[in-house]
């Protein structure tokens, strides 16, 4: 039985950056109907004793799974996306070890935000945009709709949701303004640096 994690700040603490309707809507709404789904699709089956992980692993890519995969999988995804945002006011900077990497990988701290931004405006329809390590590599990467790095053997550091409901409350059809919103104010460094 997979429940709906606690978040980790109040519901007013990402204002101005995500208004506390936007966040009420997408845990208590969205993400609480993909767990709910998920716990519907996988009772009686041999898939409730495995882990979220298996779970999305073993049905990824089987069309008659589809369901199961898509809930579990954007139910571990906001799990991530959750954690990986922090208050301002709570806000600290990279860790030097992560600083060294995300120079060396991208060139800079704002060649990062640019790549970044670019990647979230042109990912067309819904899905996220994750920074991942690969191997010893960091990279942006893009995955439609529910996927999720997992599944390309690529271990997350941070994500972000591009669905249209992670935003149209607070910023309308600007997707580009939410996303440097979010980078620029809200990512909890100290999650993506425990995720190396
Ligand atoms: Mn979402």
């Amino acid at each position: 039985m997979f429940t709906l994690m606690e978040l980790p700040y109040l519901k007013t603490s990402l204002e101005p950056y995500m208004s506390a309707k936007t966040l009420a809507f997408h845990y208590s709404k969205h993400h609480q109907a993909y767990a709910d789904n998920l716990n519907k699709l996988i009772a009686g089956t041999d898939l409730e004793k495995e882990s979220l992980e298996n779970i999305i692993l073993k049905t990824f890519g089987i069309a008659e799974q589809s369901g199961i995969f898509n809930n579990a999988a954007q139910y571990y995804n906001h799990n991530f996306f959750w954690k990986g945002l922090c208050p301002f006011t709570e806000k600290s900077e990279p860790s030097q070890d992560l600083l060294v990497l995300i120079t060396k990988n991208f060139g800079s701290l704002e060649l990062f935000y640019t790549e970044f931004k670019i990647a979230a405006a042109g990912l067309f329809g819904s899905g996220w945009v994750w920074l991942v390590k690969d191997g010893e590599i960091l990279k942006i990467i893009k995955t439609f709709n529910a996927d999720t790095p997992l599944t390309h053997n690529l271990n997350p550091l941070w994500g972000l949701d591009v669905w249209e409901h992670a935003y149209y409350l607070d910023y309308q059809n600007k997707r580009a303004d939410f996303t440097e919103a979010i980078l620029k104010n809200l990512i909890n460094w100290k999650f993506v640096s425990e995720n190396l």
